[in-house]
């Protein structure tokens, strides 16, 4: 989804984003780093936000858990508050997926519960099925399952109508995935219903590697047919396994630390099952090389319990006992990593506070405009919204003929009028606060005082602007300008600014360079 203004950088991103579905993470994420460094380098933000989305996105591919979430956070923290709710949406999405991944199921269903609230505001489907299944995902983890199917079926309707093969994939391979995971919790009280599960856990798997294998997505095609092998295996199908990773290893091509160890393991379990524990672990002791050079202790537990029962099936028992240990200390780092990971994201979280702070300090400034340096429209709003409860004076203030200042001496010169005009209507008297509207408009505010007040101060304004010397700007330009004043007393809201319009008017036609606060002399025009 690129529009019109994007830089050539943030192309580059978005197609670099692409590397994720054909399955070349690790060439999607050396490209995805260069493009951060170039966006860094050249100061363009939303390309970096795309780089970071990308490295986590691959990250997430290869088992790089932790720098994934670093730079998803990133990416997360650009597009918040921001109106591009599609890419905003995405980040949030890959964050949280990020999050499960590391364990932190709770984080991770409340970031994918917001990815998919702002995926809702557009009107992608892919992109609202891809939201739900980071939530379904979230929902695995925190072991609720039938929670997470229900989400997939909503998921599953959504990616269908959007014709996107790879969300329809990513969606067969969760649903089996959760069914897998509903199985394991049924086989201690029903054995029949998780076995039936089991197969049809497989039978989703395989019809993700189907659905990825017919638009070429060698990613989610890997994953399913690894799951699926798995799957088949642990219900017996042995043959349909043995389909199932020859498939895969047909699809050469370089694997990340944890696409290889998924392999292995899916591959040792087809066997395991045909009880040829020699290959078993020959191919457990590859993953264990494979996940002690990175930092995946998922795949660790996983290959030190295979190992460990590996050497019980074929009588080692002391090598048993030691991956046993193994085991056991690699799930106690696993906790301890969980925690430590918990306080990285919660300390990112607090720095998303400042930065929230540092935002609403901005909104102050931002209540300023740009041009003169006075109070601006949105500034106005406030101060006259106050008038609703009290008395006051409000006033619209025109330069006269400003078009002509434009067309005789240039925009430049305008401008430097509008600030000279918007200088001396700041300082000019206590009890007036001034704002500029845009163009050359200006509201003016008098709390708590009436037009007895007001008005005499304004005519000194008008005489002031007409008697003050704009020559150094250009030779022989003199301004004048025309106000409309209205007192809150009957009206309040738009009506009272209305009728302050109105008689600005009123001034125009009498002849500009002067105030009408006077409501009669709008009858005198009217019968114009
Ligand atoms: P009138 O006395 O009836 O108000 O005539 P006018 O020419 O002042 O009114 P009009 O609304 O036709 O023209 C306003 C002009 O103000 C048109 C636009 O080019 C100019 N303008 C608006 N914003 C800016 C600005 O920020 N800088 C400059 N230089 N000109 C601006
Ligand atoms: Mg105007
Ligand atoms: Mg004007």
């Amino acid at each position: 989804m690129t529009s019109g203004d994007d830089t050539i950088l943030v192309k580059r991103a978005m197609a670099c984003w692409e590397n994720g579905r054909i399955g070349k993470s690790s060439d999607g994420l050396v490209e995805a780093r260069s493009i951060r460094d170039e966006a860094l380098r050249t100061g363009d933000l939303r390309a970096l936000a795309e780089a970071n989305r990308c490295i986590g996105w691959f990250c997430l591919q290869l088992g790089y858990c932790d720098e994934g979430l670093a730079a998803a956070h990133e990416a997360r923290n650009f597009y918040a508050g921001r109106d591009d709710h599609w890419r905003h949406a995405l980040s949030l999405a890959v964050y949280s997926w990020l999050l499960a991944e590391a364990g932190l199921s709770d984080l991770a269903f409340e970031s994918a519960s917001e990815a998919a609230v702002i995926a809702a505001r557009t009107d992608d489907k892919a992109l609202n099925a891809f939201a739900m299944n980071c939530k379904a995902v979230a929902l695995v983890i925190c072991h609720e399952m039938t929670l997470a199917l229900s989400v997939l079926d909503d998921a599953m309707a959504l990616a269908a109508q959007s014709g996107d093969g790879s969300t329809v994939a990513l969606t067969h391979i969760n649903q089996g995935y959760a069914k897998l995971f509903l199985s394991e919790q049924l086989a201690g009280t029903d054995r029949e219903a998780a076995d039936k599960l089991l197969c049809a856990a497989a039978a989703a798997s395989h019809k993700g590697a189907d659905a990825a294998r017919a638009i070429g997505d060698l990613w989610n095609l890997r994953v399913a047919l690894a799951n699926a092998a798995e799957m088949y295996a642990a219900c017996g199908e042995l043959t349909l396994s043995q389909v199932c990773i020859e498939e895969y290893e047909t699809l050469v091509t370089e694997l990340g630390p944890r696409e290889r160890v998924h392999y292995l393991c899916s591959k040792s379990d087809i066997h395991a099952h045909m009880g040829d524990y020699h290959k078993v672990m020959e191919l457990m002791l590859e993953a264990r090389e494979v996940v002690f050079t990175v930092a995946n202790h998922d795949g660790k537990i996983n290959t030190l319990k295979r190992l460990a029962d590996v050497s019980a099936k074929t009588g080692s028992y002391e090598d048993a006992y030691n991956y046993h240990r193994a085991y056991h200390d690699a799930v106690m780092a696993d906790h301890g990593e969980t925690s430590r990971r918990r306080a990285h994201a919660l300390d990112r979280q607090l720095e998303n506070d400042k930065l929230r702070e540092r935002a609403a300090a901005l909104e102050i400034q931002a209540g300023e405009d740009g041009l003169t340096g006075i109070p601006n429209r949105r500034a106005f709003d406030q101060a006259f919204a106050g008038l609703a409860h009290r008395e006051g004076v409000v006033g619209i203030l025109d330069i006269d003929y400003f078009k002509q200042v434009n067309d005789s001496y240039s925009h430049l010169v305008g401008d430097k009028v509008l600030i000279r005009i918007a200088n001396i209507l700041h300082r000019f008297d206590p009890s007036l606060r001034a704002f500029r509207f845009g163009g050359e408009e200006f509201g003016l505010v008098f709390d708590r005082l009436g037009l007895e007040h007001a008005e005499p101060i304004c005519q000194r304004l008008v005489d002031t602007i007409r008697t003050t010397s704009f020559a150094d700007l250009a030779p022989g330009l003199s301004v004048t300008v025309s106000i409309g004043l209205a007192h809150s007393g009957v009206l309040s809201g738009s009506p009272l600014l209305a009728e302050a319009d109105r008689r600005l008017y009123v001034a125009k036609k009498m002849g500009r360079d002067r105030v009408i606060a006077d409501g009669r002399s709008s009858i005198t025009v009217a019968a114009e």
